[in-house]
Order: C-alpha cells, then structure tokens, then sequence
C-alpha cells in the first residue's frame, strides 16, 4: 500500500483499505509513505521485492506514474530471459484516487471520492490489463535523455507550460480552475511547429498550441479528446489543439470545467464534450511509434509532471504492461 502522506489521512486509509482486505481473509497490508524526490518508485520496488501481490496507490496522478513506471519495467523484464529477469510476478494495481486530477482512473471509471469503494475495488475488482505510453525524451544541453512511461497522455506545447507554472497549492485548493491561471503565466502564447512521425512514414509538419499523445483519450474534466481512443489497443492517439488565440484556449479550459460541472448533474455529457470546438483529432494519425521534433524545443508533460523543454520525443507503446483492478 503505497500513498502520498501529504494528501491522505493514513488512519483512513487504513480503515478502507483493511476492512477490504479482511473481507477476504487477506492479511493487513503494508503501508509505504511516498518520500520527496521520486515518489512512489522506490516503494514499488520494495513491495515486488517483498513478494507483493497486489500495490494500492492512494495518491494523485504524480504518485501513479512513477509506480505504473516500476510495474511496466517489471513486467518487461519478466519477458525476457536475461539473468535479471526477476521470478517474481509482476503485481497488479489497485488505485484509490486522491487530489484533483486523476485522468488515469477516470479513464479506468474507478470512483474518484469514495475511498471505501476505490479500496474495495482494489481489493477485490477485475483484473484489467491496460497498456502504458513510453516516451525517450532528448534534452537540449548536457541533460542526458530519459525514458519514461504515461498512462494517459503526453502534452506537448502551451499545455506543458500551463502545468510547469501551476502553482501546486492553488491546484490543490480549487482544482482545475488552477490550470485557466497557470495558462495566464504561461504568455506570450506562441505556436509550436513540430515535425511528427507515426511509425516510421512520412514526418507531417504541424503547427499547432499543444499536441496530446494519448495512450488513451479522456482527460480532466471528462472531456474525450481522442474518442476512438482505447487503453488496451497498443496504439497512441494524437490530438491537436489550437485555439486561434488565446482566450479561445482558456475558453477550453472553461468548457473543461463547465463539462465537469454538467457531467454531475445531466446525462448526455457525451454530447456537451463533442462541443469542444478548439479540438482537433488527427485521424489519420495513430500508432505504435511517434517521433516528434520541434523547431528549436517544446515543452513537455506526462500526465501532468513537467519535465522540461525537449529537443525530441519518441514514443511508444508497452502493450497490455499492467494489470489494474477496475
Ligand atoms: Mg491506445
């Protein structure tokens, strides 16, 4: 059980989560707190290292990745012979969603406040096996390259930027309104011409705010931006976002909010987020490989962490590397 002790009240989280477990006769689990620096990662490998099953993260998007990162890594290992290949099973995960974004589990449908329910789930759900996103990003300078996995989305562009200038603690007070304010910070809004390639063909020249690589397509707000887009189909879905100005794209946020908002309250939501005029979907542009070059460098997220601006991104998908219970 790995959780984020600044956002969750262990004593809480305890209570769920043991209740859920004793319900099936398992025995308590063990509780890691994430710590500062790479948090999540270390405490996943300490739970495959102690022959755990099952992981729970109770935490938001920031504490999901770095494990979702550890289990993927585990599992491909798993398929190969070499000497490190570990005997361990890979463990499935379990999420309890806490903080205000949560894009993987809204794609997974799993309840966002009901900690009682997410543990039940967790505990005793279905076993689903879901692909996750891999990116190698090349920095300008000495940075050397990273790789890194996403179970939602990379943004690259003004997206980017409104996630590294969000200031996290007004994120935390009034959720996504945050990101209308970080986008503000983020000015002078400039367009990004990036070169894309999918699998290999002939690289397109787009020019564009953002560009979402989707691994699959719901994002904050439960506006779907790339429909068609599946978890499980070993493809990246891009979209291409660029409202004309810039109040067209606060306007997007504002529809997010709005969308969020009504999606509580009416049925049809479908409908009111297939309004999202700003949004374009480039059909024909999906795959298993996607290389972007900027002209100069671009900003880039995974699922909402900022890592920097990157002179290249290439993408990939590890098909069906997790198991999540849903
Ligand atoms: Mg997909």
């Amino acid at each position: 059980m790995i959780f984020y002790p600044q956002k969750v009240d262990k004593s809480r989280l305890m209570r769920a989560v043991d209740t859920a477990l004793a319900k099936k006769q398992i025995k308590p689990a063990t509780y890691y707190p994430t710590q500062a620096g790479s948090p999540g990662a270390q405490e996943a490998r300490d739970a495959i290292a102690a022959g755990a099953e099952l992981v729970i993260v109770a935490g938001g998007d920031g504490t999901i990745r770095p494990v979702l990162q550890v289990l993927a890594n585990h599992h491909v290992l798993s398929q190969t012979d070499s000497p490190q290949s570990s005997q361990t099973p890979t463990p499935a995960l379990g999420i309890i969603p806490v903080g205000t974004g949560n894009v993987l589990a809204r794609n997974l449908g799993l309840p966002l406040s009901n900690m009682a329910r997410a543990a039940t789930i967790a505990v005793a759900g279905t076993n689903r096996r879901i692909d996750v996103g891999q990116v190698t990003m090349t920095f300008a300078g000495e940075r050397p390259n990273e790789t890194h996995v996403f179970g939602v989305m990379a943004g690259l562009g003004l997206d980017a930027k409104i996630f590294a200038n969000t200031n996290s603690r007004l994120k935390r007070r009034i959720g996504w309104v945050a990101y209308i304010d970080g986008g503000l910070r983020s000015l002078p809004v400039t367009f990004e011409r990036l070169s894309v390639s999918v699998n290999d063909q002939e690289p397109r020249q787009l020019k564009l705010h953002t560009l979402i690589v989707g691994n699959c397509g719901v994002l904050p707000g439960n506006i779907n931006l790339m429909p068609e887009a599946r978890i499980d189909d070993g493809l990246l879905d891009l979209a291409a976002v660029g409202p004309r100005r810039i109040w067209n794209w606060i306007d997007f946020w504002n529809r997010v909010i709005v969308v969020n908002w009504l999606i509580k309250r009416v049925v049809g939501w479908r409908k009111l987020a297939s309004q999202t005029a700003n949004v374009k979907t480039l059909e024909n542009l999906r795959g298993a490989k996607v290389t972007v070059k900027p002209e100069g460098t671009v900003n880039i997220q995974l699922d909402g962490d900022p890592f920097g601006p990157v002179e290249q991104a290439q993408f990939d998908v590890i098909p069906l590397a997790v198991t999540v219970r849903v």
